[in-house]
């Protein structure tokens, strides 16, 4: 499962809000004290820039509490602070000391911006403040040392990879723990609040796209029966097995999840309700003929379907969950191993008969 940018935006908002909000109150308190001293030495213009970033930064974290946009109002602050940090600096009263400051640039970028933004943001800045600096130092021997630039040369590289690998590592973190949380931990299938977020998605694609999008739900057959028999762990290679067999079968862009215990659900994009039977037929027939054994002895699997399409049998997944349920329990009543569509009184198979599960035959 690949985790979709958006959703890894959203994973770091909390993250990335606490930072703003620390920096804004950082910036808040620095920008009045400074505009203080800058004032009583007489560097006006100085003084109200930074003032005037005080004042800017108490609007942001007005505008940041309850925006559904943080993305925007990061870049409305990390654009002007910079940039006010280079004026900053760049001004004839500001000492070789400022620019102290521009080391907060990769730290405040990667915490903020992530690792690819960040960085473009990052390497920005970092080449108009060494502009800055080789001009406004250009005669100066003492500053100009080899060493005290070797020193912040290298600090701020320093600075550089650290935040970059904090953020990377972070970013792959977020991704391990997003994986497992939406994962079953026996079979490897979504889980079903993975099942749910890419409902969701799906449903907003198929509206975009004018294109149809079923549900089954499968239960496996007297599966306790299976862990009576057999032991549990065979009913739990059963479960491992039943997945595999979803995996390979399905195609790349359905999905197939665990909802609990023995039960599965399976969404298929793009699908009508005639494509989602057949599709749950193959499926049963694959199922049915499997030879899965243990020691020796044939572990007999057969499931039963219920089927449900967006639009037709409701809007959310809780509906055509609701309603696809119904239809597999007609499928148990009426003898398990086969496929109950929707609009159908009758189970049927995709040749239009009457589905042939063993029981029935029988
Ligand atoms: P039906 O055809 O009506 O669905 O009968 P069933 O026996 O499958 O249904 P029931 O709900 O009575 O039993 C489900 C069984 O699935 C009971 C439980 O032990 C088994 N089961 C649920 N989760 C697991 C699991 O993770 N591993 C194993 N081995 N068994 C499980
Ligand atoms: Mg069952
Ligand atoms: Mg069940």
């Amino acid at each position: 499962m690949d985790a979709h940018p958006d959703t890894l935006t959203q994973l770091a908002r909390p993250h990335r809000k606490a930072v703003l909000v620390a920096l804004l109150w950082i910036t808040i308190g620095s920008g009045i004290l400074f505009g203080f001293l800058n004032a009583f030495r007489g560097y006006l213009p100085l003084s109200l820039l930074e003032w005037g970033m005080a004042l800017y930064s108490a609007f942001l974290l007005f505008a940041v509490r309850r925006t559904r946009h943080l993305e925007r109002w990061i870049l409305a602050y990390i654009l002007p602070f910079f940039t006010a940090m280079m004026a900053a600096v760049a001004t004839p009263e500001a000492s070789v000391t400022v620019f102290g400051w521009v080391l907060l640039i990769p730290l405040v970028g990667h915490l903020l911006l992530g690792r690819r933004l960040g960085m473009v943001v990052t390497l920005c800045f970092l080449a108009v403040a060494t502009a800055i600096f080789l001009y406004k130092f250009r005669g100066d021997t003492a500053v100009m040392d080899i060493r005290s630039v070797a020193n912040m040369v290298i600090l701020t590289a320093c600075i550089t990879v650290f935040s970059h690998v904090y953020e990377v590592s972070r970013e792959r973190s977020e991704i391990q723990l997003l994986k497992m949380a939406q994962t079953d931990f026996l079979t490897g299938l979504p889980n079903r609040s993975r099942i749910k977020v890419f409902f969701e998605r799906e449903r907003s694609r198929a509206g975009r796209e004018q294109q149809p999008l079923s549900l089954l739900i499968v239960d496996l057959d007297h599966f306790k029966q299976v862990n009576d028999r057999f032991g549990h762990e065979a009913g739990d290679r059963a479960l491992v097995f039943f997945a595999d067999l979803l995996k390979h079968r399905l195609r790349a862009t359905d999905l197939a999840g665990r909802l609990g215990g023995e039960e599965f659900g399976i969404i298929l994009v793009n699908t009508a309700t005639n494509t989602a039977i057949q599709v749950a037929e193959d499926l049963r027939q694959a199922l049915a003929d499997a030879d899965l054994r243990h020691d020796g002895q044939l572990i007999p699997l057969t499931m039963s379907i219920g089927v449900a399409e967006l639009g037709v049998d409701g809007q959310s997944l809780q509906d055509l969950l609701a309603v696809a349920d119904q239809r597999l329990y007609q499928a148990k009543d009426q003898g398990r191993n086969q496929v109950v569509p929707p609009l159908a009184g009758q189970p049927r198979a995709p040749s239009g008969q009457t589905v042939s599960g063993p029981e029935q035959i029988l």
